[in-house]
């Protein structure tokens, strides 16, 4: 019988509690980074208060203390996973460490040129960087595993992929943006039959499957303590201690060695070999506390109540209006990607913002897989278990609100190569309307209702050279002067209606103003007065500086 108690679970995690009850804030953006097990936090302030000392060398008995809490976990971490011994649990500072390792020690002297690295379509960058970086290095190639209609990786196809010239097979358990589980254990089987290693990214999967490494037999499994309800800046690469014991250290100082002289060093035995300078000895520390979680019975029991948060907001997001799945069924965990209709995905995310609820939008660090989808991003709501049914009716509840909104609104389109394409608003009003809105929630409204200011531009009129770098929606921006008067006249358009809205407020200011007077603007002044840079993600953030920055420039060349 399921004995879980949501309720119970989510007392373990302080930050919620606070959260909300300061600000209702609900959060579903747990694929990036979940929140910190209560005991977690409490052993990491306790190891600093109690047990602080450098680890392995000290002679000293705090040293003994620290290294016999530190080391314990990598016999826990080697339980949690059924590795053969601890010596194949190396810490690193996370999967994405832990993935450059093996590319260096084992790829560099193991792969030469025509040799295949094989990945699939749904990697994320962090296991796909390190192996381009590889092929230029050695000469060797990718080749991609396309994924089938459910977004899982394709085992037929996979066959046709994995030939004798596969060296690698580096692929996730469970994608960042699909939620569904990979057949690894068939896919290592065919990369077995050729002679070629495996590497399975376990970022996603961690927190929500048990691991058996024996069973499913890969050489290399990497994932992240931070998103198992740990800390930040540690992860565990598990590698085959026989590969391991072959490869070369990743880098080189203090910890890994036996000897040093000038005439030459001996490294150390595993898994230190891998483990140079002072580690994140709190984070490992950290690590053992969230463990617990991970019982055989406790993990079943948070698997079951996943799985019915999972159906239950599965149907309920299929009912909202435009709402689109990047790929069929339900996914396996509750992790889910989709587009709205007529809406891009920063504005979906930013309206979610306003309302309290956090979840994110943009490529998740896999522009490939958005490439196949011919998206530029997605929104992601990733859950875990000490999210609740009614997170998810509020959820749904602003969704529809938000869609239907959005879909009965029809924005002007401007045809004609205007001069500007901006009904003049000035500072002074802008001003006017941000004091008059206090919170985050009517900031953003006002934002929203701004952008319709902003005449569309017909898509044929939108020049590539014309686009902002730095701005991660898509942003253009165009200038021309008046000979007579000098005034500068801008033409703006966004794909994301809160960048439209943005550029209304930046142009309030620069519109028809001289080349002289756009450049002595503070413009940093005028946002701290709007209150506005604190609301927005950096990435946001960086694009409005990204829009400055150009008008800037534009202003520059008429000077
Ligand atoms: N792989 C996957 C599937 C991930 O989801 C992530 C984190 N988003 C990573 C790799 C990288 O993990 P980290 O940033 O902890 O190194």
């Amino acid at each position: 019988m399921n004995t879980f108690s949501v309720a119970e679970f989510r007392r373990q995690f302080p930050i919620l509690q606070k959260l909300n009850k300061d600000s209702g804030l609900i959060y579903f953006d747990n694929a990036a980074t979940t929140q910190k097990y209560k005991a977690v936090i409490k052993t990491s302030q306790n190891f600093y208060q109690e047990s602080n000392a450098n680890v392995h060398r000290g002679s000293h008995f705090l040293s003994a203390k620290a290294t016999k809490s530190f080391e314990i976990v990598r016999l826990q971490v080697q339980t949690l996973i059924n590795a053969s011994s601890e010596k194949e649990i190396i810490w690193t500072k996370g999967t994405t460490e832990s993935i450059n390792l093996v590319a260096q020690c084992y790829g560099l002297s193991n792969l030469k040129s025509g040799d295949e690295i094989v990945l699939s379509q749904a990697e994320h960058h962090a296991n796909i960087v390190p192996w381009q970086n590889l092929a230029s290095q050695t000469g060797a190639v990718i080749k991609v595993i396309p994924l089938d209609k459910c977004g899982r990786i394709d085992l037929v196809q996979a066959e046709q992929v994995i030939t004798s010239k596969c060296k690698v097979l580096a692929v996730n358990h469970i994608s960042n943006v699909i939620g569904k589980l990979n057949p690894i254990k068939e896919l290592i089987a065919l990369a077995k039959n050729v002679g070629a290693k495996t590497l399975i990214d376990g970022a996603q999967s961690i927190a929500h499957s048990s691991i058996d490494v024996k069973a499913l037999d890969c050489d290399f499994y990497v994932f992240s303590a931070h998103k198992m309800y740990g800390p930040t800046g540690v992860g565990v690469l598990y590698g085959k201690e026989q590969l391991l014991e072959q490869m070369p250290p990743y880098q080189f100082g203090g910890e890994m060695i036996k000897k040093v002289s000038f005439t030459g060093t001996t490294y150390n035995s595993l898994p230190h070999k891998f483990e140079a300078g002072t580690p994140n000895i709190v984070g490992v520390v950290g690590l053992g506390a969230c463990l617990e979680l991970f019982s055989k019975s406790l993990l079943s029991d948070l698997q079951a109540y996943e799985l019915s948060l999972c159906e239950y907001t599965y149907l309920a997001l299929s009912k909202v209006l435009g709402l689109k799945f990047l790929v069929d069924q339900q996914p396996d965990i509750p992790l889910f990607s989709f587009t709205i209709e007529n809406v891009h995905h920063h504005d979906v995310a930013t309206f979610l913002d306003s309302k309290g609820i956090a979840v994110r939008s943009g490529h998740h660090c896999a522009m490939p897989l958005m490439e196949l989808f011919d998206l530029d991003g997605s929104v992601r709501v990733s859950l875990a278990p000490y999210n609740t049914f009614a997170e998810v009716d509020e959820l749904i509840k602003q969704l529809q609100q938000f869609s239907l909104g959005e879909n009965t609104e029809k924005l002007p389109v401007s045809t004609q190569p205007s001069a500007d394409n901006l009904t003049t608003i000035n500072q002074d009003e802008i001003l006017n309307l941000f004091s008059n809105a206090k919170s985050w929630d009517l900031k953003h409204r006002q934002i929203m209702l701004l952008a319709k200011e902003l005449p569309r531009i017909d898509k044929q009129l939108r020049s590539d050279n014309d686009l902002v770098n730095g701005c991660e929606s898509s942003a253009w921006l165009k200038v021309s002067i008046n000979e007579t008067s000098h005034q500068l006249s801008f033409v703006a358009d966004s794909d994301a209606k809160v960048i439209r809205g943005l550029m209304v407020i930046i142009l309030s200011v620069y519109q028809h103003k001289t080349a002289e007077q756009i450049i002595a603007f503070d413009i940093n002044a005028y946002f701290s007065q709007l209150g506005l840079m604190q609301h927005l993600s950096p990435s946001r953030g960086n694009g409005i500086k990204a829009i400055v920055e150009r008008i800037e420039q534009l202003a520059a060349t008429h000077l």
